[in-house]
């Protein structure tokens, strides 16, 4: 199969400007007589969700009230993702709902932003015909011009954020990946790294603690790459910036490439008091060969180091999360098994697994895939139950230790949850503590993929 031309904003890692429907039957200019407001939806990755966050700080920022009901909202947007062909079609299909919502009343418009916006461009707008703008989330300073110029007199200065009812929130510090592993498209429709300053973050993570956020999970597509434009501070330096500020409970980041993973950063999650003891470091594969296909720059070896030297360094536990692909491109048996091997002898806490599918446009997509699914689905389930046993493992030898629990909810039993530090779902029992609290627990009971604790005794 031929792969698609990518667009020339993601050929040439340059921010798609704002592009918009030029024969509107809308006037550019729509007098509301309140502030405007806007409707957001995202699908996709933690960085999606993050991108949601701060696009509405920067709508609030000139006016507008984010975050609004679709009923009540005058203009949507849609965060998109464009990783899996399913996710696409999820986009179109929220597009299709919003299309007798934008006819049902004059003056509303939809726009589309995100990893589709890069990868199609101004294709969208021949496609979707009720589509208004499309414009790279990165760079939105072109679409906030444009509200700004069509709701002039109705735009009266920044409206605060309020309180919100998350205690954990994403914070993106690093856009990009240089990377070019063979199976992605990320590096297409993100463009290059492109840190924000350290004192950026702060500042962010400040209005986050603020609105009531008391956990904040750093992100970036390669986030141990980071590096402050200005000061050339990395990863290890953000992380003792971030723990400094007041009130803030938890520090996680995401995700981590094995070549960026140095020993700076397991001592940060050693020695800071929030930073917590877990740390997400995707593999891939458990075959030299194997990784070398899908242009990974690490050996097995050199991986299983790392993840050894951070068990060592964080004491006395470290949770390992990772992430691998089962069927790429010519997986024999025997690099299959290599995988399963890898999982074995590293015990993860949490693995995340996918069948390996094409995605157009990737080095990957001009070589065969020739792994057939049937096959694909059966490598995938056999080692969801290997991981299954493990995941059970690992967290028995929780039984009998304390975690500290981050209370979210409770459920409709009554029971309260949330997660450790190390990012294991816990539960407590019913009544014993409030959504909002840090409560100190012993682990009574686990299963392979949650806690059930009892708070500790005073
Ligand atoms: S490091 Fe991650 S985001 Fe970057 S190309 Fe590889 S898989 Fe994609």
């Amino acid at each position: 199969m031929a792969a698609p031309v990518l667009s020339p904003s993601a050929r040439g890692f340059v921010p798609l400007q704002l592009v918009e429907r030029t024969n509107r039957r809308t006037p550019n200019t729509v007098a509301l007589g309140r502030a405007p407001r806007v409707h957001l939806w995202h699908i996709g990755c933690q960085m999606n969700d993050a991108d949601r966050e701060r696009l509405g700080g920067e709508l609030a920022d000139i006016g507008c009230v984010p975050e609004a009901a679709l009923e009540d909202a005058d203009i949507a947007v849609l965060i998109t993702c464009t990783v899996r062909q399913k996710a696409e079609q999820k986009v179109f299909g929220k597009f299709r709902e919003l299309v007798s919502w934008k006819r049902a009343r004059p003056g509303r418009s939809i726009a589309l932003t995100g990893c589709m916006a890069v990868e199609h461009g101004d294709a969208l707008l021949a496609r979707l015909p009720d589509l208004d703008y499309v414009f790279d989330v990165r760079e939105p300073d072109g679409f906030l011009a444009k509200l700004q110029a069509m709701h002039a007199i109705d735009l009266d200065g920044p409206l605060p954020l309020p309180a919100t009812d998350r205690l954990s929130a994403f914070v993106p510090v690093i856009n990009g990946c240089n990377e070019m592993c063979t199976y992605c498209i990320v590096p297409f429709v993100r463009g290059r790294e492109q840190s924000l300053a350290v004192d950026e973050v702060v500042a962010h993570v400040r209005r986050l603690v603020d609105r009531g956020v008391r956990e904040v999970t750093l992100l970036g597509q390669n986030v141990n790459s980071y590096r402050d434009p200005r000061s050339g501070a990395r990863l290890p330096d953000l992380l003792r910036a971030v723990d400094a500020v007041d009130g803030l409970w938890r520090t996680r980041f995401l995700t981590s490439h094995p070549r960026n993973a140095v020993p700076a950063l397991f001592d940060a999650i050693a020695e800071l008091p929030t930073v917590c003891e877990q740390l997400h470091l995707p593999v891939q594969a458990g075959d030299d060969a194997l990784l070398r296909r899908m242009r990974r720059l690490y050996t097995v070896a050199e991986y299983t180091a790392q993840i050894r030297a951070a068990a060592e360094r964080v004491r006395p536990r470290l949770a390992v999360s990772t992430d691998i692909i089962v069927g790429f491109c010519g997986e024999t048996e025997s690099e299959f098994a290599g995988t399963e091997r890898l999982m074995r002898e590293l015990q993860f806490d949490t693995v995340h697994l996918a069948a390996y599918s094409v995605r157009p446009g990737t080095a990957a997509a001009r070589r065969p895939d020739d792994v057939p699914l049937e096959e694909k689905k059966r490598r995938l389930n056999h080692l969801l139950a290997v991981q299954r046993e493990i995941a059970a493992e690992r967290n028995r030898q929780y039984e009998g230790t304390r975690v500290e629990v981050l209370v979210e909810g409770v459920s409709e039993d009554g029971r309260p949850y949330g997660r450790s530090r190390e990012g294991k779902v816990t539960w407590l029992p019913a009544g014993s503590a409030t959504p909002g609290t840090l409560v100190a627990a012993t682990v009574r009971h686990s299963t392979a993929w949650q806690l059930h604790a009892d708070p500790a005794a005073a």
